[in-house]
């Protein structure tokens, strides 16, 4: 399987590595952002570990392509803050709308060069959704009508399974979020686009767990990693299907 890593903004005072794995020709592409609000960490640390995985060829695929940006704004988590102007409220609205900040124009356009069918956007939120459904603690968010939504009831399930703490159950949840990197991936691009949010208050190591656990889910749903496949080092022994 191959592996590479690019620049995002290459010579920018934002710029970004990304990483690109691919195994054959064709098959199913799907897309991992994550420190869109550099505060989020154990988004960041999954996604991180993610591309540590492909590195070490430790996470393969039958077929397909995988895009993963881990930490997309890296001023924001240097300062580890959300960021200024909130970057999730940028990307374009509708076609042919600009988005207005550098750094999401130029991640809107890498997803559009792309065209993952699976877009995967990973954060972190205030509450435990089991206990108070104001909140986006726990949950695995989508748009209405979005093609992904059956998929992403079975991982739910599938999660909640293994999750005995119920209060840290996932739920799930439709919001359209104009400016979102989400909403434009699924209105504008026409991906099957999901937003995953673990609980701040939860332990950060249960947290990258949760989040490597769903990242591996839809890649298993995606076709692009055979479930039961996947083989992970000593390291990240609690990462299992
Ligand atoms: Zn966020």
């Amino acid at each position: 399987m191959q592996v590479n890593r690019y620049m995002l903004g290459k010579g920018s005072s934002w710029a970004t590595p990304y990483y690109v794995a691919i195994e054959g020709q064709k098959g199913p592409c799907a897309m991992v952002v994550a420190g869109i609000h550099g505060n989020e960490i154990a988004s960041i640390r999954a996604a991180e570990k993610l591309v540590k995985l492909l590195n070490e060829q430790k996470l393969r695929f039958s077929h397909g392509k995988l895009i993963i940006v881990p930490i997309v704004n890296q001023e924001a988590y240097r300062k580890r803050i959300r960021g200024k102007p909130d970057l999730n409220r940028t990307f374009p609205r509708q076609k042919k709308q600009a988005a207005t900040q550098p750094l999401s124009a130029a991640l809107f356009k890498l997803t559009q060069k792309h065209r993952p069918e699976w877009y995967l956007d990973l954060h972190e939120a205030n509450g435990l959704s089991q206990k108070d459904a104001r909140v986006l603690g726990q949950t695995l968010i989508s748009n209405k009508g979005n093609p992904v939504i059956p998929t992403t009831r079975r991982i739910i399930k599938r999660m909640n399974r293994s999750i005995k703490v119920k209060d840290r159950h996932f739920n799930m949840r439709l919001h359209e979020l104009p400016g979102s990197s989400r909403t434009a991936a699924a209105r504008i691009l026409g991906a099957r686009a999901v937003t995953v949010e673990t609980g701040w208050s939860l332990p950060e190591k249960e947290r990258i767990h949760y989040q490597m656990k769903i990242v591996q889910h839809f890649l298993t749903e995606a076709g692009i990693v055979k479930a039961n496949k996947v083989y992970l080092s000593g390291k990240v022994k609690t990462v299992t299907l």
